[in-house]
Formats: C-alpha cells, structure tokens, sequence
C-alpha cells in the first residue's frame, strides 16, 4: 500500500494554535516528569535497578526463540490457548474467531496498545462486535473517536470541559458540570454495566513470564481484572517482546514501571494471569507485526526492551509542544518516532525529526534505551533511502558545502550579520518557520573569531 510522507511539523503547529492549551499540556506533563523524578531519587538502587532491567531485557532478546518457546510449553500446560500472529491482519483475524466460535457480542477491553496498533477495535466494530474500552482514559477518546494521546495517559490532551461535553453529548450527563468525582462517576456506572453485560474480555500485556507461562496486567483502575472475572472468555494480546525469563526479575520492573510512569511506588493492580478459572477460556495472542524485522535492525532492536512506562514522552520538550496526535501513530513520542518507520518507513518518515536530540528521553530510561541515538540513526537512514523531505535534503547539502569552506563560511557569515542588522525583514518573516514563535536575536557586530583576534594577548 502507498503511503503518504505525513508532516509532524503542521500537525504540531495546528496544536500549538491553542496556545493556552498548549503551554497547560506542557506543563501538566512536566508535572508527572517531576513525580518520576522525586520517586527515582527516593531510591537509592535506582541506577542498578536500570541497568539489570537493560540487561535482562537483552539477554531475553538475544534468546527471544528459546524464551517464547518456553513460555508456549508452560502456558499451554496450564490450559491457556496460545496463538502466534505473523502481522496486525492475522492478530484481528485470530481474535475475531476467537470471539464468533463463542458467539461473543460485547466485548469489554483493557488498555493495550497493541490492539491500538492493529487496529483491532475497528477491525471487530465492522464484523458487528461491540467493544468498550474500560480505561477511563481510553474510554474518553473512544467516545471522541481519537487515538489515545499519550501511552500511559491516554485522554492527557483533554481538559475535565472537554471531558464534560463529551459524556454530557454521549453519555446524557449534566451540562457544564465539570466536577472531575461526578463525571468519574458518570462512566463508573455506565461501565459496570458493560462488564456485567460482556461475553468476553480481552486485555494487554505488560509482562510474560516465560518460567511460569503467566502474564502481569497492571492498572490504576482495575479494569482488567474486573472484565477479565466477569466475562466468560479471556483473550490477552501481547507482543513478543513482553516477555521475560523469570518470575523474580518482575520485581526490577514493577518497581521501575510504576515510579518512571506516574511517580507511584506501585502501581494500584499488578495482576498475574496464570490459567482461566473454573468454566472460563483464556487464550494468549503472541503478536510480531515487526517486531522480528526491528529485532534484526542492529542500530534499533534496543527499541524492543521498551515496558511503555510513557516517561520519554513526559520529558520530551518536543512531544510536550506539540502533542500526542502529531506523531499519527499508535506510539506517540520519542519510543514511537523509532518504532513507527520500522512498521512503514514512508508514512513515518517526518517521525524521528520531531525531536532536538537533548537526550532527555534517553536519560529518563528505565530500561536504558539510547533513544536519541536511535532517532538520529533513523535520521540517517531516511535521508539516504530519500524519504526525507526534499527541502531539508537540498538545506542540508547547502550547510555542508558551506561548513567544508572555511573562507566562504566566514563570508557568510559576514552577510547574514548585515542582513539581519539593515534588513531585518527578510530574516523575521513567516516565510522563515523559526521566526514563527520566536524573537530572532540581535545580530552580533563581529564574529566570535574577529573578537578573539582582537582581543587576544
Ligand atoms: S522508551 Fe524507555 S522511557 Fe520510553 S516508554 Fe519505553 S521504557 Fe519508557
């Protein structure tokens, strides 16, 4: 399928139109950064921590056949159903035929990215399967018909008048009441309905352990164990880099997850799923949709060892400007500017420009990803395969000529200071895009080299 260079930079200047609410999205995410941080620095093993989660994660990797192998053994020993889906397709495919061998017509879902990913929610919609999905968060955007914005704060770009419009215009509430406890409340009750109501339920995965072939769920809200006790049939997605070889390595990671997520010490629900109750059916979804493909990409199958903690997403200057949508992708942010050209090179081409390269996200890490790295090794990439945009390509082979000739630099140089002192209409205008929400600095008298020849001693 063809697809078009999408543009991160609009979209992000459509968002930044609201400038009220662009500067509040800012700066509640600065919020949940500095939560993480005081609750990183509360501990003093943070930094061991970090590194044996790296580790773990790439010793799995390096070992993903043998583990996901192990895992197939266990859990089928424990009565689960374990299926193996090649790309998105046949992941929808498995699970709708799942849900009509059961007859299932409501469906209630916990948040997962993968099925965001796929497209799941869509895919059963068409094939006339209702699904609801039970974060609060998640279930704001659905009833909005968005993508969630952000991993772990799903609806984070939305205010509580936002939220009120939408469930007094979906869910009959009362007009302009914006209490936060009373539109909580509002959602409470019509979701309890829904769980009472569900013929099944399908959740994510944030861990699989390969040991015991268990899976952990975590969540604020308990939504998943509550669909996943009420429904008759339980369907867990998850990708095949959710896995980890031993049940005790999962106390490395919850104590990272929660704490570089939200700055909680846990997270209110880590449940483990080992077997399906009495009377019920459980089955596992082990998705690739790529992942082998980025596994084999020696410059991003770190990417891989990412747990979703959505903490490069909080510190990204970047994606705190310019908001979860811009990115047009499951993953917004920084992880998700390197996962997503791995999936469609073409589409997601604008994705890995959209950051400055400080290395904030790489420095908030749990698992130690080199994510600035790993953008700037697309970055390459990009422009070589030509998927770059071609105005860049053509400004950057003029700055290399440029910065090759040290003469013609400083005469440049030169030329711009005058510009900018005598004319400075032709630097601050809307055709130039740093002009558009900047104040262009004075231009120096001399350069930095004809001050130091003059004042040397
Ligand atoms: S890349 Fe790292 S910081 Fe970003 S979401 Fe994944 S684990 Fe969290």
């Amino acid at each position: 399928m063809e697809h078009k260079i999408k543009d991160h930079s609009n979209a992000a200047a459509r968002f930044l139109k609201d400038e009220e609410r662009a500067t509040w999205h800012d700066e509640t995410l600065w919020f949940v950064r500095s939560k993480r941080d005081k609750a990183a620095q509360q501990l003093p093993e943070w930094e061991s921590l970090r590194e044996m989660a790296s580790g773990i994660k790439a010793h799995t990797l390096s070992h993903l056949d043998k583990y996901l192998l192990a895992f197939e053994a266990k859990a089928k020993a424990n009565g689960v159903h374990v299926h193996w889906a090649t790309d998105a397709e046949e992941h929808n495919r498995i699970v709708y035929s799942i849900l009509a061998k059961h007859k299932a017509k409501n469906v209630v879902k916990s948040k997962s990215m993968l099925t965001e990913e796929c497209g799941l929610n869509h895919h059963l919609e068409s094939q006339g399967i209702s699904v609801v999905d039970t974060d609060l968060g998640e279930y704001i955007v659905q009833l909005r018909k968005e993508q969630p914005s952000h991993i772990v704060l799903p609806a984070i770009h939305l205010k509580k008048e936002d939220v009120s419009n939408t469930f007094h215009e979906c869910l009959q509430t009362e007009k302009n009441n914006f209490d936060p406890a009373y539109l909580t409340n509002s959602a409470r009750i019509v979701l309890r309905e829904k769980f009472l109501e569900a013929d099944a339920a399908i959740t994510g995965v944030n861990f699989a352990v390969a040991e015991t072939g268990s899976i952990v769920i975590c969540t604020n809200e308990g939504n998943a164990d509550l669909g996943v006790h009420s429904a008759p049939l339980h369907i867990a997605c998850m990708g095949i880099e959710k896995l980890i070889p031993k049940a005790k390595h999962l106390g490395i990671f919850l104590r990272l997850l929660a704490r570089s997520a939200t700055g909680q010490p846990i997270t209110s629900y880590s449940s483990h799923f080992r077997r399906p109750r009495k009377g019920q059916e459980m089955h596992i979804v082990l998705v690739d949709n790529g992942r082998t493909q980025q596994l084999g990409r020696k410059d991003f199958k770190d990417s891989l060892k990412c747990i979703r903690c959505g903490a490069c997403l909080n510190t990204c200057p970047v994606y705190r400007r310019s908001g979860g949508h811009s990115y047009h992708n499951s993953v917004a942010g920084p992880i998700g500017a390197i996962l997503a050209p791995n999936l469609d090179m073409r589409k997601n081409a604008d994705l890995p420009f959209a950051s400055t390269l400080c290395g904030s996200c790489t420095n908030v890490c749990p698992v130690k990803i080199n994510i600035h790295e790993q953008l700037w090794s697309w970055r390459q990439i990009l422009m070589k395969e030509w998927y770059g945009s071609p105005a860049k390509k053509a400004s950057m082979k003029a700055m290399a000529f440029v910065l090759s000739r040290p003469r013609m630099y400083k005469l440049s140089g030169k030329i711009g200071r005058k510009i900018m002192q005598w004319l400075p209409g032709l630097v601050n205008n809307r055709l130039n895009p740093w002009h558009k929400n900047r104040e262009m600095p004075q231009a120096p008298r001399q350069s930095f080299n004809e001050w130091y020849e003059k004042n040397k001693r």
